[in-house]
């Protein structure tokens, strides 16, 4: 819970909004992190994508996960 005064809030957005670009840019990818898993499965621990294994590995980096 973040409480702000109104009228910080606009700087407050820009402020997070700054830190995802640069957490974006970090991961060098433009999608959503991965964490939460939207299909539900675990990320991946080298390259955090969660998607379904492809013969056992990772779809994206190809790590041997099973
Ligand atoms: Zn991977």
């Amino acid at each position: 819970m973040l409480l702000v005064r109104e009228q910080d809030k606009s700087q407050l957005d820009q402020l997070l909004h700054d830190q995802w670009q640069q957490m974006v840019r970090r991961e060098g990818r433009q999608t959503a992190p991965q964490a939460a898993g939207e299909s539900g499965l675990p990320p991946c621990p080298a390259c955090g994508t969660a998607a379904p294994l492809i013969n056992h590995c990772c779809s994206d980096c190809g790590l041997r996960l099973a």
